[in-house]
C-alpha cells in the first residue's frame, strides 16, 4: 500500500489520480487532499477518500458538520506548501497549475517524499532548484514525470539500460489551431482556444496548447529532467497524439512510447513506479487508427517554441520570466482582457524589457517571477 497526497485534487490531473486510486483501492491510500476554491468537490472527495489532512488555499468556507472532525483542515496560501510535507505520505502528486507548485515540490522533497510531477511550471521557473533536490530515473527515483511526453521519454530511457541518448523527440498535437491561418489565430476566441482536439485538460494548459507555449514549457521541462542540451531536443507535430514522445540513441535507434491519449496511463506509471499494474483500460488498436503522421512545427505561426530555445541559451531567470509572463497573459486572455495574439506579444516583450535576472536561489526565482508578472500586467494597461 502506498500513501499519497494530492495537491490540486479537484483539477483534471487530480481527479484522474483519484480514478487510479479507485481502480486500485488495495494499492493506494490518500493521505491529504488540497484545492484552491472548489470546496464542494473537495468536500465530496474528503467524504469518499477520508484523508488525514485537507486544505483549501483560496477561500474560507464553512466546513460541513460531518467533515469538521473527519480530518485536519488547513487554509490560506501557505497550506499548499505545508500539506506537501505533512503527515506520512510516501508520495506527493503535484498537480496544481502554475508556478505556485515550486514551493510545494521543494517542501515535499525536504520532507523526503517522492514527487509525482504533473506541474511543469515549477521546473520551468525553478529547474535548477528542483533538480538539486531530486533524482530522476533508477530505482531510487525521487521525481517521477507525469506530463505525457516526459513520461514517454522517461519510459524509453528506462528501457535503454543506461545507454546515453542522442536526441529527445517531443511530440506535439499542434492544438486546435494547427491548420489555422496566422491572422485567424491572433483573434481566436476563448472557446476556440479551449477546444483541444485530443485532450480534456484544465483551462491554463489548454490555452498553452493552443499557443504552443505548452510545448515551449515542455522543451524547458525536458532540459531539466533529462539534462539535455537545447540541440538535443526536437519538437515534432503529431496530430493523433498516439506517439507520446521518442528517444534517439547513439546508434541511430529510436524508441517511442505509444498509447491512447489518456493521462491516467502516465499517472499510474508514476504512482506505482517501477512496477506496472494490470488495468482494464481501453488499449491501442493500431489498425483502427490507421495513420500516424508527423510534421515540423510552423515557427512563424507558433513562435513560442523559438522563444523557449532562446531562454535555454542563458543561465539566468529567462525561463522563469517566460513562464510568469505567460501565466499572466493566459489569465488576462481567459478574462477576455486581451486578444489571443497578445499572449505571445506580452511574453516576448516582458523578456526583452527585463533582460538578465539571476535565478540561483528561491528568493531570486520568486523575485524574477514577481517582476515579470508586474511587467506583463502593466504592458496592457
Ligand atoms: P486544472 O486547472 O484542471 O487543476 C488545477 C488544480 O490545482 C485544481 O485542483 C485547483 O484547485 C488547484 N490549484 C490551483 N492553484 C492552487 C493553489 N494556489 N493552491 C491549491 N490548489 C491550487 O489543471 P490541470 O489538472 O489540467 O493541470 C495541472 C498541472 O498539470 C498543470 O501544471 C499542467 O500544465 C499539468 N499537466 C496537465 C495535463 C492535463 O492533461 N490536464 C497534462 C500534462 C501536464 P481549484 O479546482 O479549487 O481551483
Ligand atoms: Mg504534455
Amino acid at each position: 500500500m502506498r500513501t499519497l497526497s494530492i495537491l490540486g485534487s479537484t483539477g483534471s490531473i487530480g481527479r484522474q489520480t483519484l480514478e487510479i486510486v479507485d481502480m486500485f483501492p488495495n494499492h493506494f491510500k490518500v493521505e491529504a487532499l488540497c484545492a484552491r476554491q472548489n470546496s464542494q468537490l473537495l468536500f465530496e472527495q474528503v467524504r469518499r477518500y477520508q484523508p488525514k489532512y485537507a486544505a483549501l488555499t483560496g477561500c474560507e468556507v464553512t466546513i460541513p458538520k460531518d467533515l469538521k472532525k473527519s480530518c485536519e483542515w488547513l487554509f490560506g496560501d501557505a497550506a499548499l506548501e505545508t500539506l506537501a510535507g505533512v503527515g506520512t505520505a510516501q508520495d506527493v502528486m503535484v498537480s496544481v497549475s502554475g508556478m505556485v507548485g515550486l514551493r510545494a515540490v521543494l517542501a515535499a522533497r525536504q520532507a523526503g517524499r517522492r514527487v509525482l510531477l504533473a506541474n511543469k511550471e515549477a521546473l520551468v521557473a525553478g529547474g535548477s532548484l528542483v533538480m538539486s533536490q531530486c533524482e530522476v530515473g533508477g530505482h531510487q527515483a525521487t521525481l517521477l514525470p507525469v506530463d505525457s511526453e516526459h513520461s514517454a521519454i522517461f519510459q524509453c530511457l528506462n528501457a535503454s539500460q543506461g545507454n546515453p541518448f542522442r536526441k529527445l523527440i517531443l511530440t506535439a498535437s499542434g492544438g486546435p489551431f494547427r491548420n489555422w491561418d496566422i491572422k485567424k489565430i491572433k483573434t481566436a476566441t476563448i472557446e476556440q482556444a479551449l477546444n483541444h482536439p485530443n485532450w480534456s485538460m484544465g483551462s491554463k494548459i489548454s490555452i498553452d496548447s493552443a499557443s504552443m507555449f505548452n510545448k515551449a514549457l515542455e522543451i524547458i521541462e525536458a532540459k531539466w529532467l533529462f539534462s539535455a542540451d537545447p540541440e538535443q531536443i526536437e519538437v515534432v507535430v503529431h496530430p493523433q497524439s498516439i506517439v507520446h514522445s521518442c528517444v534517439e540513441f547513439e546508434d541511430g535507434t529510436v524508441l517511442a512510447q505509444m498509447g491512447l491519449p489518456d493521462m491516467r496511463l502516465p499517472i499510474l506509471y508514476a504512482m506505482n513506479y517501477p512496477t506496472r499494474l494490470k488495468t482494464q483500460m481501453k488499449t491501442l488498436d493500431l489498425t483502427a487508427i490507421k495513420d500516424l503522421s508527423f510534421e515540423a512545427p510552423d515557427l512563424e505561426r507558433f513562435p513560442a517554441i523559438s522563444l523557449a530555445y532562446q531562454t535555454l541559451q542563458t543561465n539566468d531567470a529567462s525561463s522563469c520570466i517566460l513562464n510568469a509572463a505567460n501565466e499572466e497573459a493566459v489569465a488576462m486572455f481567459l478574462k477576455d482582457e486581451i486578444k489571443f495574439g497578445q499572449i505571445y506579444y506580452i511574453v516576448e516583450n516582458t523578456l526583452q524589457r527585463l533582460g538578465s535576472q539571476r535565478a540561483d536561489t528561491l528568493e531570486e526565482v520568486e523575485y524574477a517571477d514577481a517582476i515579470a508578472r508586474r511587467t506583463a500586467k502593466r504592458m496592457i494597461q
